[in-house]
């Protein structure tokens, strides 16, 4: 096909496609076990597939409204007082999105402006900083240091000018698994007092927290509240990662410019499933089991791995573990991923991809949202390296 026009003048230049797209489709291609993109290769819940079924039976299939249908925004309010003590209004500080991804790039959209500053904290999840640029805002990169990818707040601090408009949060950490203490809020809330910086806080895996810990949600601090956009999402807490169907919560004034973009961006998500969902979330044991489900396969996963020459990254949440191969090869993370994948059939991500300029510590990011048998076979195939 002809091009035209000749020369587009690409506003992501340095964009091409997601290294999770990239290492899945290898995996396939090589038929390698897949560990490398988020998703569970488990069913979700029987319970919820057959809501979704009875409600597009019963007729809910049409648009539901902007902000999202009442019966699941009332849920996800509730839920929210429930575990972080903070009440959402759910008709004016709650909003249904097509996933996290679009509540992210949404809540970007709406608050940064051309030249405004974003303080990101790397190794970053990949959909930040395009949306940044997408606004003409500045990418201002602050590393999370240490084996336990620890956020320096006094780095972040001496980053801070009359130009930053908003810090990126992600905790549980997507890659590192890291978590946020209650330590960390309050730095957080310390640096950004005095100022007009919007916190716009990741934590679609606030539910896969291990080792006792409590996920310190910025929902739990009334003083970040009041500057913060929180987003979760179903995908991940109900094995549904195909849905994209998520949420953002912000006080009202920051959801009134959410909205102005939403409503051009989606307008409205999948009707059936929101009744489905808010149905589903009356019984908490469907998202309060999600624990200890995840400890055990991270526990089983580590423990099958013990005999190998990978060394494991000691991690406290989301569904990724950290593997250090630096006794087996100094290869380049993204030239061993390739490896592993084809030849030894295993596939993950190299977290220097999660680096604006690749910071190599030769580590991989594994997902062990899989069946155990699943889980087996990777182990006996890293086992064997
Ligand atoms: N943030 C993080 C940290 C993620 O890992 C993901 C992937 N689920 C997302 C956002 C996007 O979530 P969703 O699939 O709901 O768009
Ligand atoms: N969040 C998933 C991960 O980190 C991937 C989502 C995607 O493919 N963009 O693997």
């Amino acid at each position: 096909m002809a091009q035209f026009p000749n020369s587009i003048h690409s506003k992501l230049p340095k964009t091409g496609t997601t290294i999770f797209t990239v290492m899945s489709k290898m995996a396939h291609e090589y038929n390698a076990i897949n560990l490398s993109q988020g998703f569970p290769d488990f069913a979700c819940s029987k319970k919820l597939l057959s809501l979704v079924d009875k409600h597009m039976k019963l007729g809910h299939n049409q648009y539901s409204p902007l902000q999202g249908l009442p019966e699941l925004l009332e849920a996800i309010s509730d839920k929210i007082e429930t575990m972080y003590s903070t009440k959402y209004d759910p008709e004016k500080e709650i909003n249904i999105t097509a996933g996290a991804t679009q509540a992210i790039y949404t809540a970007i959209t709406a608050l940064v402006h051309e030249g405004d500053e974003v303080i990101v904290l790397e190794p970053a999840y990949d959909c930040y900083v395009p949306a940044v640029e997408l606004s003409g805002g500045i990418p201002i990169y602050v590393e999370m240091k240490g084996k336990n990818y620890k956020v320096d707040w006094d780095e972040v601090k001496k980053v801070i000018t009359h130009r930053t408009k908003m810090i990126i949060l992600c905790t549980p950490h997507n890659p590192s698994g890291s978590i946020l203490s209650a330590g960390d809020m309050e730095n957080l809330d310390k640096i950004t007092r005095g100022t007009d910086i919007v916190v716009l806080s990741d934590e679609v895996y606030e539910h896969i927290v291990f080792d006792g810990y409590e996920h310190q949600s910025v929902a739990r601090y009334p003083k970040l509240v009041d500057r913060s956009v929180i987003v979760y999402s179903f995908g991940k807490t109900f094995h549904a990662t195909g849905w994209k169907l998520g949420y953002c919560v912000a006080p009202e004034n920051i959801m009134k410019e959410f909205r102005k973009v939403h409503q051009w961006v989606v307008f409205t998500c999948n009707t059936p499933m929101q009744y489905a969902i808010a149905e589903y979330l009356q019984d908490e044991e469907n998202y309060l089991g999600l624990y200890d489900f995840y400890q055990e396969k991270r526990d089983y996963f580590i423990d099958l791995i013990k005999g190998s020459k990978f060394k494991v990254i000691p991690a406290s949440g989301s569904y990724f573990q950290l593997l250090d191969y630096s006794d087996i090869t100094d290869e380049k993370d993204t030239e061993y991923a390739i490896r592993l994948t084809q030849e030894f059939g295993i596939a993950s991500i190299p977290m220097s991809v999660f680096y604006h300029k690749p910071v190599d510590n030769q580590r991989l990011r594994f997902c062990f949202a899989k069946e155990k048998e699943t889980l087996e076979k990777a182990a006996d195939k890293l086992c064997k390296i």
